[in-house]
């Protein structure tokens, strides 16, 4: 889901730091008994009311996470971090064995300097926690608000500098019910909560600042009225939060939840949207298909060329007796979508693997979606020494909100909430009160 990944500009200092808070507990899904409004729409964003009482009958059991722990994972790979405390003070984090150390002070287990802090050139308007491992690796791992992450995501989803508002508020309410049924998932399965700031989970590389110019200035306060404007507002399907999945373009048409992510149904219920019609992206793949080529600024078309290399990578990670040899689709969505494929290696035996594990073999940077429109040699015939050339059209995994479109629709004057209404069928506004640490 990852698109844009704009680097954070540089500024002198820290900017407008905010008093330090001390690192809490994720509380999510617990009973609240605290303040809040919860309030389903249907037409517009509910507007924010964190005084008002929440409505008897719906009191909710659900609640959100006060604060939540990004992982930094390219940090993660260092041998060192060096960070900028909130006071300005340069500090340095090294690997002690399977602990850490600050400076020059004796190996701990954890350390935590409070932030907000700077990382690299990213600001992070949290605290955050270095921990060692067994192979002296570090773990970076960022504690911050979940309306300043969400900020942060949605910084790094968009080109915020021409976004419209409904465009970004549509993203914060979309990347903050990711964020939540994440940790719920993760928990479920009794793994860490925390979030990784890579494509497994959302963009997130930092406090978006707008310091480099006045337009950097007015694009920082549209997105901080953004997140404003949604603030606490999830998607809700039924009692439950919505698997609020996201991509960059789905082709022509987004695909269901239930086929992308068959895992995450079969062993957690998740339920998630099902598939729509995409009009934006519709007119843009009639367009190209016209012009025999992608656009030139926006292409949803794209052409991946897989060498013998690539085959024999692919075939190793399902498998296979040696390369890939013959790649057909065994079950294909209503758009076109690839969900399970035919692979075969050298003894020719043809094997039915999910297309998404070719994907992840090959790399999501590479076979870009699933949306295949040919290869060449064409599906079903062997593959030679000449490789595979794989076209298609809309990149990610083409469920939920469809980000090419969003900008579209934002644009033609629809609301977030209409938006996101028709790239969640089903599912409804609401604002949920915060968890109490
Ligand atoms: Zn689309």
């Amino acid at each position: 889901m990852t698109r844009i990944m704009p680097k954070p500009a540089v500024s002198g200092g820290l900017g407008r730091i905010r008093t330090a808070v001390p690192v809490t507990l994720l509380l999510l899904g617990i009973a609240c008994t605290g303040p809040g409004v919860t309030r389903g729409v249907r037409g517009a964003l509910p507007p924010a009311r964190p005084g008002a009482p929440v409505p008897r009958a719906t009191r909710a059991r659900l609640a959100l996470p006060a604060r939540v722990a990004v992982e930094l994972t390219s940090v993660a790979r260092a041998p060192e971090v060096a960070i900028v405390d909130s006071t300005g003070t340069f500090r340095r984090v090294t690997a002690a064995g399977d602990a850490v150390r600050l400076d020059a002070e004796p190996p701990r287990e954890e350390v935590i300097v409070r932030g907000p802090v700077r990382i690299g050139e990213a600001l992070h308007r949290g605290d955050v926690r270095v921990t060692g491992g067994a192979r002296g690796e570090l773990r970076t791992i960022i504690e911050i608000g979940l309306e300043d992450y969400v900020a942060s995501v949605v910084a790094a989803e968009l080109p915020i500098w021409s976004a419209e508002p409904a465009e970004l508020e549509a993203q914060a309410i979309a990347a903050r019910t990711f964020a939540v049924t994440a940790l719920r998932a993760r928990r479920a399965a009794g793994a860490d909560l925390v979030l990784t700031d890579g494509v497994l989970d959302q963009a997130y590389c930092g406090a978006y600042e707008g310091t480099s110019s006045a337009g950097a200035a007015r694009a920082q306060r549209r997105l901080e009225a953004a997140v404003r404007a949604t603030r606490g507002l999830v998607l809700m399907r039924g009692d439950s939060l919505e698997e609020a999945r996201y991509h960059a373009s789905c082709g022509r048409h987004t695909a269901n939840f239930a086929d992308v992510f068959a895992d995450e149904v079969r062993e957690l219920g998740a339920v998630g949207p099902t598939g729509v019609h995409c009009r934006p992206c519709a007119t843009r793949a009639a367009a190209e298909q016209a012009n025999g080529a992608p656009d030139a600024t926006r292409p949803l078309g794209w052409i991946a060329r897989l060498e013998p290399g690539d085959l024999e990578r692919a075939g190793a990670a399902l498998g296979l007796d040696g390369p890939v040899t013959l790649l057909a689709p065994a079950r294909v969505d209503d758009a076109g979508r690839w969900l399970e494929v035919h692979v075969a290696g050298p003894d020719r035996a043809l094997r039915v693997e999910p297309f998404d594990d070719l994907r992840a073999a090959i790399g999501y940077g590479v076979l870009k979606g699933s949306a295949i429109v040919t290869t060449l040699p064409r599906p079903g015939r062997p593959i030679g020494a000449e490789g595979l050339t794989v076209q298609g059209r809309g990149r990610g995994h083409g469920v939920g909100l469809c980000q090419e479109a969003l900008r579209d629709l934002a644009r033609e004057g629809w609301s977030a909430a209409r938006i996101l209404r028709h790239y969640y069928p089903g599912t409804r506004l609401e604002r949920l009160p915060v968890a109490r640490d």
